[in-house]
């Protein structure tokens, strides 16, 4: 199948009102821009300089997706240009966030990533920490930042009732924070595996890598 094809299969399986990411870390610019030309244009990478590469030699109507771990020290390359920021884990990374958007002129979109696999790997808020970060003063002082929603990933395992319970638990977190936060929208969960799980679940937004391009190499 081509990256059109798969495109349009997967488009076509998606409620009306759920955005597609397409993941396109580690793929090629001309991959990319096959997406691109099927109609694609929101693309989600991991690694800020290998989005940035892509972000000066593809069209500029593209919204890139920060979607992996954020390093502080490279924020500022992305901060022109970056439309959502996913993976928000810290108050020193929002702080980053809203002092290099604010140099940019800009309010930089991000959703907090909320720790809900029992993996010990993946990163995230817990529901304490959530609460403790929103509270405090100095979150409340962040001018360039808008609080968009919340990113979570289920735990890599065959037990898709895990899954399930692991999206729920965010959903709910997700409408209970709803009711304090206005400009909360978008929840950000469901990958190839398991997006169609994620969706049921409440998803607004999916981030799609290998079921579009075809497996990566990973090392
Ligand atoms: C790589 C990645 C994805 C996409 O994974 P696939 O299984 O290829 O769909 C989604 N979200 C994050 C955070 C990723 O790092």
């Amino acid at each position: 199948m081509s990256i059109k094809q798969n495109l349009h299969t997967i488009q076509s399986s998606l409620p009306e009102g759920v955005r597609l990411v397409a993941v396109s870390k580690t793929k090629s610019v001309e991959e990319i821009l096959e997406a691109y030309q099927a109609g694609q244009r929101d693309f989600g990478e991991n690694k800020i300089q290998e989005m940035h590469g892509k972000w000066e030699a593809l069209p500029k109507d593209i919204q890139w997706h920060m979607i992996g771990h954020v390093q502080r020290n490279k924020v500022k390359y992305m901060a022109p240009y970056v439309a959502l920021v996913h993976g928000v884990d810290s108050l020193k990374l929002l702080r980053e966030i809203d002092k290099r958007a604010g140099q940019n002129g800009r309010v930089i979109s991000c959703l907090l990533q909320v720790h809900i696999a029992q993996e010990e790997s993946k990163f995230g808020f817990d529901a304490t920490e959530l609460e403790a970060m929103i509270q405090s003063e100095e979150f409340g002082k962040l001018t360039h930042v808008k609080i968009a929603g919340f990113m979570g990933m289920a735990t890599f395992t065959e037990n898709q009732e895990q899954v399930r319970a692991e999206f729920r638990s965010l959903k709910a977190l997700f409408n209970q924070w709803q009711a304090r936060l206005p400009d909360l929208q978008i929840l950000s969960m469901g990958m190839s595996g398991d997006y169609k799980i994620a969706v049921a679940e409440g998803s607004t937004m999916v981030r799609i890598g290998s079921s579009i391009f075809g497996a990566r190499d990973n090392h």
